[in-house]
């Protein structure tokens, strides 16, 4: 890079910011003096894709525009229609005034779960279970290579959550209760924007390369803590247990060069995290010196509570003092501009502090090439659901199944299962089922029910593939009990667990398996030997039908791949994960965490059995 002509304007003037042979800071610095206050703030929006045009995107400046689990799901777009959508947006940003390239948002949690046919990988809560810090890394490189598949540039992954109460409708997007778990997992930001080069600065963001995204440790801080688990609810948390349970995967991304950090939607003893200077300000950005910026979260400021007599004017005051540079603020970003401006003019709110917003969003631009390099090209489109992708997705799921109960003892194990018996039932409601496999976040925000929604394997299908083809694989939703006892069947596998759920409509208070899972499991169980797999974002009530059950498995949300369940369940590689999270009796019980002084769970944190491989 670059023509002559692309550092100098028309008038022949030298545009350093322009100029890739200048340090970034340099370049920075050159462009904001360039800038108005109008180009400054519009800098700091990020806006549906619903209401922005090319037009807008120039006339306005944004910086950014996404495709949030609020926004209308394109579930028949294909990566040429992602990438025309996001390089027409994008054409428009760069023929604004000083052509500031903009970014382009999407939660992409478990693969690129917004597209068709793309991997979907197993949800975090399944990734905690793996300890393998190396797969996740292969995830994240994966994801950002599915993503700009689609021309898209920005990832909101991942989630950090230390989840403390699985009654949260989130659960499944946390690796686990403990914080030295998802500290480790942390290192799938790497996989996202790449290994930051040893002579880098610390804390600095770093996003290397066309074939990586910028992500987004979400939520700070204290989102997994909430009273019962409620989501958005307040989290009350002295200073030592803030520092050594919800902060510490901070400190990794921070340290890993996350380029941008989302606040929670969650309060914080009282005070919501949108409005919260003291962490996001002083602590984030000071103690911890986090460079990159700071986002907030859908209609996050919103939700800031204003005083009587005062309107969503205070909560943008109170939201962008508290630290937020960008603000995802989905709809009615004319209104977040007017009030913004009104008060830097009142000098309510300081140039400096504008500033050093732009400054930070201009950092993480510059960083990621973007101004050489703003459209999207087909380079990776073959990326989006390769089979490299989906083999690493299969051996996710391997890796992350707990093998729970084998047998009444070590010296009567069901598991591995025989390929050669003659008949064999699958039942369950989740046995034949994608959309139930993949979870909430899958194509539509709150997932789906079907097949029909992507390209994968039900369970079903690959139990199918996995037996010797002269067994018989009887597959019934829910049989009755008669209906299996008059049958001669060598053994059951029964797949049942949750339906798919997104943050607050997935809060539980009584954590059930979704009927009629308990009455298949009890038809089925009583008559012939059967392993209960569970589908589920989180332990779930199992304890009462224990001793009917042969074998249990938790499968977590595996994601597209259901070879990886048969590869195991049939011992062509062994059981190997554990708990990240406990698994408790009753839901009286919660929260209850590990190293709790009551602690009595039904599964202990870190357990799990293993099998040893069929010899071939
Ligand atoms: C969620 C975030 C997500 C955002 C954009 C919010 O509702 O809390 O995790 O990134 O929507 O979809």
């Amino acid at each position: 890079c670059c023509s002559w002509t692309v550092i100098v304007n028309a008038e022949g003037e030298y545009l350093k910011y322009k100029d890739p042979e200048q340090p970034i800071n340099a370049r920075i610095r050159d462009l904001m003096k360039r800038m108005t206050l109008a180009e400054k703030i519009g800098q700091m929006v990020q806006a549906d894709r619903s209401v922005v045009s090319r037009e807008i995107m120039r006339n306005y400046s944004l910086g950014s525009v996404l495709s949030g689990g609020g926004s209308e799901p394109l579930p028949h777009a294909t990566p040429q229609d992602w990438i025309n959508m996001v390089n027409d947006f994008q054409e428009g940003a760069i023929s604004s005034r000083l052509g500031i390239p903009m970014l382009y948002g999407i939660d992409a949690v478990h693969g690129h779960n917004n597209v068709y046919k793309a991997t979907i990988f197993p949800h975090n809560v399944g990734l905690g279970a793996t300890r393998d810090v190396h797969l996740v890394k292969k995830i994240g490189a994966a994801t950002a290579l599915e993503v700009r598949a689609t021309g898209i540039n920005y990832a909101f992954s991942p989630c950090i959550a230390v989840c403390r109460d699985p009654r949260w409708g989130r659960c499944y997007e946390s690796f686990s209760e403990d914080p030295e778990i998802v500290k480790k997992m942390t290192d799938i930001i790497i996989g996202l924007q790449g290994e930051i080069p040893a002579d880098s600065r610390k804390s600095v963001p770093y996003v290397g390369g066309k074939d990586k995204v910028l992500a987004c440790a979400k939520h700070f801080v204290g989102d997994g803590g909430t009273i019962r688990g409620i989501n958005e609810n307040n989290t009350v948390i002295d200073r030592h247990g803030l520092l050594s349970i919800h902060m510490p995967p901070y400190l990794d991304s921070v340290i890993k060069g996350v380029g941008t950090i989302m606040t929670s939607y969650s309060s914080l003893n009282g005070v919501k995290m949108h409005a919260n200077h003291e962490l996001v300000t002083n602590f984030l950005k000071g103690t911890l010196k986090f460079r990159g910026f700071v986002i907030s979260d859908w209609q996050g400021i919103d939700k800031i509570t204003y005083p009587p007599g005062s309107n969503y004017s205070y909560s943008v005051l109170a939201g962008v003092q508290a630290g937020i540079d960008m603000v995802m603020v989905p709809y009615n970003f004319t209104d977040f501009i007017g009030d913004l401006t009104d008060h830097v003019n009142n000098k309510r709110i300081p140039m400096s502090r504008i500033d050093d917003v732009v400054h930070r969003i201009l950092r993480v631009k510059f960083m990621m090439g973007l101004f050489e390099n703003p459209l999207s090209d087909e380079s990776f489109i073959d990326q989006l659901g390769s089979q490299a992708h989906r083999d690493l997705a299969r051996e996710a799921v391997r890796k992350s199944l707990v093998l729970l109960k084998n047998g009444e003892n070590a010296d009567s194990p069901l598991l591995p299962l025989s390929k050669n018996a003659s008949k064999i039932l699958v039942a369950g409601s989740h046995a034949n089922n994608l959309g139930y496999q993949c979870g909430g976040w899958t194509i539509a925000w709150q997932g789906l029910n079907g097949n029909n929604l992507t390209a994968g394997t039900t369970i079903l299908s690959a139990i199918t593939t996995a037996v010797d083809p002269s067994t018989e694989v009887v597959y019934s939703k829910n049989p009755d009990a008669d209906y299996v006892k008059s049958n001669n069947f060598s053994y059951a596998i029964v797949v049942v667990g949750e339906h798919p759920y997104a943050e607050t409509l997935g809060d539980s208070l009584n954590l059930t398996i979704a009927e009629p899972g308990p009455s298949t499991i009890t038809n089925v169980c009583a008559s012939v030997k059967c392993v209960v797999v569970v589908v589920s974002g989180r332990p779930l009530v199992i304890e009462p039908y224990i001793s009917q059950i042969d074998a249990l498995v938790a499968a977590w949300l595996p994601g597209s791949e259901g070879h990886g369940v048969a590869d195991v369940l049939f011992g062509d590689y062994r059981f190997s994960g554990k708990l990240a999270r406990t698994w408790f009796k009753t839901v009286d019980q919660l929260p209850m965490n590990v190293g709790d002084a009551h602690y009595d769970p039904l599964f202990p944190f870190g357990f799990g059995l293993t099998t040893e491989p069929v010899k071939a």
